[in-house]
């Protein structure tokens, strides 16, 4: 069971999250579950700018913003706990102590690496956890912290680190399987591991999605909960189009072409671990825990006739790269590919022509050194401020309609590129950013009202 910042933000919300448990733990499963949370609502931002201080040599604010964190946590801390109050403030402040060296050396530094910005950021899910830990105890739900890095081991690609599954399996079965078995909830920060060397490394934001589902298919789940503050996934994202409709089933395809395409409400990498072990991932309301929520699985919603959902990614970069000599010449792809690979860079939507090939990229910090090397052999130029818009519908492959209705929707918004993946489970658009609240308006529209 994973919680977001929404709900650890407040003793409320801790408040309910404990009763959301409690219930699960009372109701008969064969043991209890794993509890993953985030850091409270806005702190890994919080932490973020500390760092960017840090950066600009800013220590005495770099310590006043860390100090209204350590009390803001004091006060959270103070208000769930009775019994274990003491233990857990010294516990909370301690971390922050320790917190506060680290940012004073980084800020007379000037220089915060990767590393160490992980070190900063995963303070936030260290003192979520031990403060939940603590309030179950105290309203007699029996539950032991566990330091997420002593389980979930990572390569050491630090602020963007993938786990190992076999290490961190073995782990989990040791540390995680015998608390469940004694009804004992385990309680961990997600986003966090750390390399086999034991150096503290981060999932990349929004990854305590991925931690539930890491620990979740380690443990042979029954089920992977993803509890948040919408009723699961919506036909497209609320902050865009107003009283968008709840999705109550998905497939595993679905869910993870919708995450990779912007639904905020899952981490990209959610689905992987989930889909290798075949357990179903619910995404449920922590403030209406009555309702259903979404249900993700191998097989989603029979057939309708529908789209499932739309999604977008904004600020991306379209890379548009001519060459009139050797285009398609065999080699061509591979030699234009390897530039992206060689500086790390993914690319997310691909279109080709006779004479050129248009690829987007949402990472531009290697955007001049990629540009210079497509150089070599061919023209390369690139447009920014792009989007991608996203469709996806199990039932596009069935019904070729859907396709023309989706283009007809959008009706005069310029498309710069239009793709349909090979899976024919999702349509692609790239577009202009500042068409994409019109766009948006006009698919959700056309498909779900
Ligand atoms: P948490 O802190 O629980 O991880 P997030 O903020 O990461 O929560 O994700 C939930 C948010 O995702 C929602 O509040 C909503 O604004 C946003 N969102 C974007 N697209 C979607 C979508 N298709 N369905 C549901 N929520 C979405
Ligand atoms: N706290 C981290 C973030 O804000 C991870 C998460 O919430 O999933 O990115
Ligand atoms: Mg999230």
């Amino acid at each position: 069971m994973k919680f977001g910042g929404t709900s650890v933000a407040d003793p409320a919300a801790i408040e309910r999250l404990i009763g959301i448990v409690r219930r699960q733990t009372v109701s008969g499963a064969r043991s209890a579950p794993v509890v993953v949370v985030s850091a409270l609502a806005g702190v890994t931002d919080a932490l973020v700018a500390i760092t960017q201080l840090a950066e600009e040599g800013e220590a005495d604010r770099a310590a006043a913003a860390l100090r209204a964190l350590v009390d803001r946590h004091v006060e959270v801390a103070t208000a769930v706990t009775s019994g274990s109050r003491a233990r857990l403030v010294d516990e909370v402040t301690r971390e922050f102590d320790e917190l506060a060296g680290l940012v004073h050396a980084l800020a007379v530094l000037r220089e915060v690496s990767p590393r160490s910005r992980d070190a900063v950021l995963a303070s936030g899910e260290i003192v979520s956890s031990r403060i939940v830990a603590a309030a179950f105890n105290d309203c007699g739900v029996r539950a032991s912290w566990v330091d997420a890095r002593t389980v979930l081991v990572t390569d050491a690609e630090h602020t963007a680190a993938a786990p190992d599954m076999d290490e961190t399996r073995a782990r989990a079965i040791a540390a995680l399987a015998p608390l469940g078995e004694d009804g004992t909830v385990a309680v961990l920060g997600g986003f966090i591991g750390a390399t086999p060397a034991g150096i503290t490394s981060t999932l990349g934001r929004g990854g305590s999605d991925y931690s539930a589902a890491i620990f979740g298919a380690s443990l042979d789940a029954d089920e992977i909960q993803i509890w948040t503050d919408v009723d699961g996934m919506l036909t497209a994202d609320p902050r865009i189009v107003p009283q968008p409709r709840l999705v109550p089933r998905l497939s595993f395809a679905e869910a993870s072409e919708l995450a990779y395409f912007g639904a905020k409400v899952l981490h990209p990498s959610t689905i992987l671990p989930a889909v290798t072990k075949n357990i179903p991932v619910r995404i449920l309301n922590s403030r209406r825990p009555e309702n259903a929520g979404t249900m993700i699985a191998s097989n989603g919603a029979p057939a309708s006739g529908q789209l499932t959902a739309i999604a977008c990614k904004r600020d991306v970069t379209v890379i548009d790269i001519t060459s009139t000599r050797m285009l398609m010449a065999h080699g061509f792809l591979r030699r234009l590919f390897e530039v992206f690979e060689r500086f790390r860079t993914a690319v997310d939507v691909v279109t080709t022509s006779e004479v050129s090939v248009s690829v987007t990229v949402d990472d531009t910090r290697r955007l001049d050194a990629i540009l210079d090397n497509l150089h070599h052999f061919a023209e390369a130029s690139c447009e920014r401020e792009m989007a991608i818009i996203c469709a996806v519908g199990e039932n596009l492959r069935s019904d070729p309609m859907l396709f023309g209705r989706a283009v007809t929707a959008l009706d005069s918004i310029p498309l710069r590129l239009v793709s349909q993946a090979a899976s024919r489970r999702n349509i692609t658009f790239v577009l202009r950013d500042a068409d994409v609240p019109h766009a948006m308006m006009r698919l959700h529209e056309t498909f779900f009202r």
